[in-house]
Formats: structure tokens, C-alpha cells, sequence
């Protein structure tokens, strides 16, 4: 074990400030809630102090949201909102590297993730979004399609601006005005992302942002005057929002948990697989809805593979967020580790045969070394449970229909990856996987223009790309 400290211009980098509070009807106000103090969960130290929003202050962004609907966002040409939304695409990226820095300190993710994948595809996607503000007359949806109203918006710590950026510019771009309410444990790039968006001219109202544990957002998504709820996150909060919300008229869209497979064949190039499945399980301590937490090894070559790949997974690098070489970070919060911890034990308990990398974790803060489970039976916790941490599950098949079958035994259904050289077989598999994303030969590859979201009880509803405009319109 070591000593962990991060170096002290970090915070200016991050221009971390000692209180935050929220933002509503284009101001920053104090809430009625009880404050909440958001720690670094590589360190356990206080960050900073956050305003949190009591039931009348979700009355009151609702208000506002709905006010400059009416008045103002819901009647502007699309033309004159594309000029917003670009405008805040490239705030976040001339702000990149506080941003990036701040999203470290906050989530514990490692500083080269936030750097080049959580800050720019937030940016990516308000860019790519405000290029559908003035064309959705001629996109095919038929004659003038209709913003719905007012979107309330629950996301998830795991990618905290990101998951912003992906609920707020659809929303935008389709004519619709905004309240959010960020993760408990990390709400700081969201509160920035106010101050982006204050900056950028929004009129008053069309996006609030508001801090707040779980309760914060059902009174949201409850909101009579809520048109539209997207959620990310857990799938026992996503059906308890879709039990609420039953007959209200309100459109949902819920993007929920997900035990991924990546399966590899035999002829698939063994190197290149090896580093798809360190991506796809390592990348965000795991914290990721589609990560590849399932492993399905073709059996022939399960020996050669699973050397690779511990030689491959002992040298990451676990611990400081903002070190540019720390592969794997910090675990978001005690309660994931607790929860990383009883499933670790579970599989041991059950009789699957765990290696831990033997990478030295700093003394202090929340860590998890990489660990994989191998001789797991599908009938596991750790093969059917989202572990939502830096747990890879292996299983072997010998056909591919069995492969299949593997795959698809799971309530979820977000992603799949498939190794192979065979592009027929790939078309093939596709079709068979009851998953909303399939990667061939890669994984984690996000990209606005393309639609993601699950299947069964994954959720429903798409972001990204032209079918995901469909969640914030009328048509
Ligand atoms: P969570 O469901 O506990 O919390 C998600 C958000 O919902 C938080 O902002 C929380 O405060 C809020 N919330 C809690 N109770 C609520 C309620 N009753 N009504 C309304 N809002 C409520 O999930 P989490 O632990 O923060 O996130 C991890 C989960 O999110 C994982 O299961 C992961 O797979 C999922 N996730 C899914 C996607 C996706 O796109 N499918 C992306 C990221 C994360």
C-alpha cells in the first residue's frame, strides 16, 4: 500500500470551489434541502459543499422549465437553438481540461478517461445535436414534429457529465426544456455545465439543474408538469419510476443495468481481444452499464487466452485518478465497494476460482484490484448479478449456438462484443444477440451518431443518433 495525496493545483486546475449550489430559472440559488458534501473518493476528503433542492424547489424549476417552454424555447426556430446548443458544444471543449480534471477528482475516474472520452463525446454530442436543431422538419419524422414540454432528467454518478450531455441536447435540439438532477455523488461537472450554459445566453428556465439524493427525483419525475422522463441508472429504480409514472401520459425512456457478453472465438486474433476485454471491464473501474462482465471463451483456446490476459492485467496500474498513467481508479463511493466486495465473495463462496492482480492500492480511499473469476457456472451471482466494478466473470462454450444461448441468459440485454476474423459469423451472431449494442472486434465505442439502449430489462427507448430525437418528440 502507498500514500495518496493529489497535488494541490489540481483543485485550481479544476477551479474547485468550497460550495456549490444549484441552478434554476437561470440563477444560482440556495435549496431548501439539506446540503450535501461530496467527497474524493480516492482520498475520502471533502470536496466541496453542495446545495440540494427541497420538494418546493423541484416545484419551482419545474415552473420556470415550463415557463420558458411556453414563452420562449418551444417557439424559437430551430435555426436559432442549433446557435445555443453549438455555442455550449464548444464552451465544454475550450473548458476541457477543468473539466476533466474536476470529473476525477469527483468520480475517481482515471484523468486519461475523463480527458478523452467523458469531456469530448460530451462536447461530440452537443455538436452533433445542435446539427439536428434546424432539420427536423425534413428528417422524416412527417410535418412539423413536436417537442413535448418539460423533460425531467435523472442520471447516474458513473459518467456524470456525459450522462448530462446525453439527456440535455437531444432534449434541446427537439424544442424541449430541461430539469436535471444529477447523482448524489457527483455533482459538481454537471453544476459547471450550469455555468457553461448561463454563459452561453440560455433564456432563463430552459435548463435547471438540481442536485439531490434519490428523493429529489422521484418528486421530479412525478412533477405534474413533467412531459417527458429519461433515467439512467439501476434497474430496480427504473421500475420503480415506470410503476409511478403508469397512466400519467408521461413518455419514458429508461437506459438500466446490464451484464454484458464478449464472446471470443477461436480464430479470433488473441492479443487484440485481450486488450478489448481489459477495455471492456477495466475501463471506469467497470463502473459501466454496458461493460463486458461476462467473458464466454471458445474452450479450445480458453488456457492460451486466460494467460494473456493476466499477464496483460497485472500490469495495470491502479490507484491516483490524475496520474496520466493510472489505468484503473478509484470506486465511486463506500456503498459500490461494499457491494463490489459481497459479490467478490459470493463467487468465492460458490466455488469459481478468483485471481486478484497483486498491483500494491494506495492505504487510503476506495480501491479494487482487477480481479477475474474463472470455472464460473452460469448459475452464479457473479455470472447473473451487475457487479458494477472491476469484475470479470469467465464462462467457456464450445458452439457457437451455445455461445448464443450463454450470451442471452440474462434478464438484461445493453451490449454484447464478439471476437472473431469471420465477418459471417459476426452478421450472425448480430442477429441472434438480444442486446441493443453488439461490438465486433472492439468495445466501448460510443459515438453520438449511433443509437444506444437496451433490451428486457435494460430498459427501453434509444439516445443517440436520429432514433433517439424520437424520445423528445411528437410525431
Ligand atoms: P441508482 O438507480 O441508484 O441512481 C441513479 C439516479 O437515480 C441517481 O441520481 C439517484 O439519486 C436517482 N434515484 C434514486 N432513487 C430514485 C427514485 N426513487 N426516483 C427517482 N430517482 C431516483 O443507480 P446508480 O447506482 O447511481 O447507478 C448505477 C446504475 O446505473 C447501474 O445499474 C448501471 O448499469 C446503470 N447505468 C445505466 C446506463 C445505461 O445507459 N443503461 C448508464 C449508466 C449507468
Amino acid at each position: 500500500t502507498w500514500e495518496y495525496a493529489p497535488a494541490p493545483e489540481s483543485r485550481d486546475i479544476a477551479n474547485l470551489k468550497p460550495s456549490y449550489r444549484m441552478f434554476v430559472d437561470g440563477k444560482f440559488v440556495e435549496g431548501a434541502g439539506e446540503p450535501l458534501k461530496t467527497i474524493n473518493p480516492a482520498t475520502e476528503e471533502v470536496l466541496a459543499e453542495v446545495s440540494t433542492a427541497a420538494p418546493s424547489d423541484v416545484d419551482v424549476a419545474v415552473k420556470a422549465a415550463r415557463r420558458a417552454y411556453d414563452k420562449v424555447w418551444g417557439r424559437m426556430p430551430g435555426a436559432e437553438r442549433a446557435k445555443y446548443i453549438f455555442r455550449i458544444a464548444r464552451m465544454i471543449a475550450e473548458r476541457g481540461r477543468e473539466l476533466a480534471v474536476l470529473e476525477s477528482l469527483d468520480n475517481g475516474k482515471p484523468i486519461k478517461e475523463s480527458r478523452d472520452t467523458d469531456i469530448p463525446t460530451a462536447s461530440a454530442h452537443f455538436f452533433y445535436h445542435a446539427g439536428w436543431a434546424d432539420k427536423l422538419d425534413y428528417a422524416g419524422y412527417g410535418p412539423s414534429p413536436q417537442p413535448l414540454g418539460v423533460a425531467g432528467q435523472v442520471i447516474p454518478w458513473n459518467f456524470p457529465l456525459l450522462m448530462a450531455a446525453w439527456k440535455i441536447a437531444p432534449a434541446l435540439a427537439c424544442g424541449n426544456t430541461v430539469v436535471l438532477k444529477p447523482a448524489e455523488t457527483t455533482p459538481l461537472t454537471a453544476l459547471v455545465l450550469a455555468e457553461i450554459i448561463q454563459q452561453a445566453d440560455l433564456p432563463p428556465g430552459v435548463v435547471n439543474i438540481i442536485p439531490g439524493a434519490g428523493g429529489v427525483g422521484a418528486e421530479l419525475v412525478n412533477h405534474p408538469q413533467v412531459d417527458k422522463v429519461a433515467f439512467t441508472g439501476s434497474t430496480e429504480v427504473g421500475k420503480l419510476i415506470q410503476g409511478s409514472l403508469a397512466g400519467t401520459g408521461k413518455k419514458l425512456t429508461l437506459e438500466l443495468g446490464g451484464k454484458a457478453a464478449n464472446i471470443v472465438f477461436e480464430d479470433a486474433p488473441l492479443d487484440q481481444a485481450v486488450e478489448g476485454i481489459v477495455n471492456g471491464i477495466f475501463f471506469n473501474q467497470g463502473h459501466v452499464c454496458c461493460a463486458g462482465s461476462r467473458l464466454l471463451v471458445a474452450e479450445s483456446i480458453a488456457d492460451e487466452l486466460m494467460e494473456k490476459l493476466r499477464t496483460r492485467v497485472s500490469t495495470l496500474r491502479v490507484g491516483d485518478p490524475l496520474d496520466k498513467n493510472t489505468d484503473v481508479g478509484a470506486i465511486n463511493s463506500s456503498e459500490q465497494l461494499a457491494r463490489i466486495r459481497e459479490l467478490t465473495q459470493a463467487g468465492e463462496d460458490e466455488g469459481a476460482e478468483r485471481w486478484t492482480s497483486s498491483c500494491p492500492l494506495p492505504d487510503k480511499g476506495f480501491f479494487f484490484a482487477p480481479t477475474v473469476f474463472s470455472n464460473v457456472s452460469q448459475a452464479m451471482r457473479i455470472a447473473r448479478e451487475e457487479i458494477f466494478g472491476p469484475v470479470l466473470s469467465v464462462l467457456t462454450f464450445r458452439t457457437p449456438d451455445e455461445a448464443v444461448a450463454k450470451a442471452n441468459n440474462t434478464p438484461y440485454g445493453l451490449s454484447a462484443g464478439i471476437w472473431t476474423e469471420k465477418g459471417s459469423r459476426i452478421l450472425w451472431m448480430a442477429e441472434k444477440m438480444r442486446a441493443g449494442v453488439v461490438w465486433a472486434n472492439t468495445f466501448n465505442r460510443f459515438d453520438p451518431t449511433a443509437p444506444f439502449g437496451g433490451y428486457q430489462e435494460s430498459g427501453f427507448g434509444r439516445e443517440g443518433g436520429r432514433t433517439g430525437l424520437e424520445a423528445y418528440l411528437d410525431v
